[in-house]
Formats: structure tokens, C-alpha cells, sequence
């Protein structure tokens, strides 16, 4: 695990370094999904300093184990408002908001223990069917409402572009989300803030650091396969 860890950073830094940005611009996080209790404990102390989890009920069991230990929580899955309660309680940063109504959600329970909620807004860049997110040309729609929500920080945008394993097929996914995260950034809109860009997993990372991606949100190359 340590190693794999290791040259997951390497591989970060040569990307980040290679096209002219700082290594720590990009943070890791390290998607633990499926994996066991013992094992997420393993990759932070191989170094995982934020952990990404897809499913609230199983977040919730390692969180409240684990919490003591130095790393943060990330959501990257999909959030179903009715759990929108739990997910304030245990995520610095949740990834996939993609509706009002989600964020409504987030907004009143975040409010129920007065803490301001770090969201990213989840763009289906690809119009796949399949996946979650909103659409390109209704984000800034949505950005502008979800702005009025006090209890809410728009962080930034997340995509999940169509899986090839093949960096240069979903290269152009990225860049359409750093565009959009510019023309949304000009609008300059208070309370909205639009400095993260989540994109790239282990088969297509380096293109999106190349991108401009600030989270990559790796599980494979880390943890090994999933079953
Ligand atoms: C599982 C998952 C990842 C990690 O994928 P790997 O290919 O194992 O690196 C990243 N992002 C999301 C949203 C995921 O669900």
C-alpha cells in the first residue's frame, strides 16, 4: 500500500510539474469504496490524507471509527436528499451535487448544526444517460440559485467523463469542464467560489491534472482492483 501510495504522488507531481503547476496544487483522494475498515486505517497511515466514499451507510461505519485519524472525508457518489442529514455531519467536501433540491437539503440540515457545507456541483459533461450530474448549459443556472443558500459554499465542479481507459478519449470532457468552470468563474457571482476542479481517476489522471484538475479522486491505482 505504501508504495502504490508513493507513485501515486510521484505520478501527481510529474504530471502537475510537467505542464507548469506546483505538485500541491493537486490534492489526492484516495477512494476507499468496498474496501474494509482496516484497510482505509492502512492508506492513512501509508500517507492518505483525504479519503473518498461513494455510499453513505458504509462511509458512516469507517467515519465513526476513524474519525480521530488525520484525514478527511470526501463524497463522490450520488446523494439522495433524505440522506442529506448524515452526509453534513461527516464530509468537508461533497462532489456530486447536481440539483436544487439536493442542495436545499444539504442547506437546512447544515444550518441544524450551524456549519457552512462545501459542495462541488457534479457537470454530466458527456450527456450521458447513465450518469448523474447536470447538464453543461444549465450549471450556471443552477450555481446562481444554489447561491442564495446561506448554509452552502459552491466550491467548484465535478465530472465523471465516459469511461475508454483511455486518457486522450476523455481529455476533451476535461477541458470542457475547466471551460465552463471559467465562464461561470467570469459571472462573478457572491458566494460562489470556483477554484476546484474534480476530475480524473486512475486510468486517466495525468490528462486531467493536464487539464487543470486541483482533486483527482483515485481508488484502483491505490487499493488495487475492487471486487
Ligand atoms: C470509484 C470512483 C473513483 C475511483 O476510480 P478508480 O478507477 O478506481 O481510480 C473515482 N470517482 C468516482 C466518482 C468513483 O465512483
Amino acid at each position: 500500500m505504501k508504495k502504490r501510495m508513493e507513485r501515486v504522488k510521484e505520478r501527481i507531481a510529474k504530471a502537475a510539474e510537467g505542464c507548469g503547476r506546483s505538485a500541491d496544487s493537486v490534492r489526492l483522494v484516495a477512494v476507499s469504496k468496498t474496501m474494509p475498515m482496516e484497510v482505509v486505517r492502512e492508506a492513512i497511515d501509508a500517507g492518505a490524507t483525504v479519503l473518498g466514499e461513494n455510499y453513505i451507510q458504509e462511509a458512516r461505519e469507517k467515519f465513526n471509527a476513524l474519525a480521530s485519524l488525520p484525514a478527511a472525508w470526501h463524497f463522490i457518489g450520488h446523494l439522495q436528499s433524505n440522506k442529506a442529514k448524515y452526509a453534513v455531519r461527516m464530509f468537508d467536501l461533497i462532489h456530486s451535487v447536481d440539483s436544487l433540491k439536493l442542495a436545499t437539503a444539504l442547506d437546512r440540515y447544515a444550518e441544524k448544526i450551524d456549519r457552512v457545507q462545501p459542495i462541488l456541483i457534479q457537470v454530466n459533461v458527456a450527456r450521458e444517460d447513465s450518469k448523474s450530474g447536470i447538464y453543461p448549459e444549465d450549471t450556471l443556472a443552477l450555481v446562481k440559485s444554489i447561491a442564495s443558500l446561506k448554509n452552502i459554499l459552491v466550491r467548484g465542479l465535478m465530472t465523471i467523463p465516459p469511461y475508454f481507459n483511455a486518457p486522450e478519449e476523455v481529455r476533451p470532457f476535461f477541458a470542457a469542464l475547466r471551460e465552463l468552470r471559467e465562464r461561470i468563474k467570469d459571472e462573478a457571482i457572491a458566494n460562489i467560489h470556483m477554484d476546484e476542479l474534480s476530475m480524473g481517476m486512475t486510468g486517466d489522471f495525468e490528462a486531467a491534472i493536464e487539464e487543470g484538475a486541483t482533486l483527482v479522486r483515485i481508488g484502483t491505482a491505490i487499493f488495487g482492483e475492487r471486487h
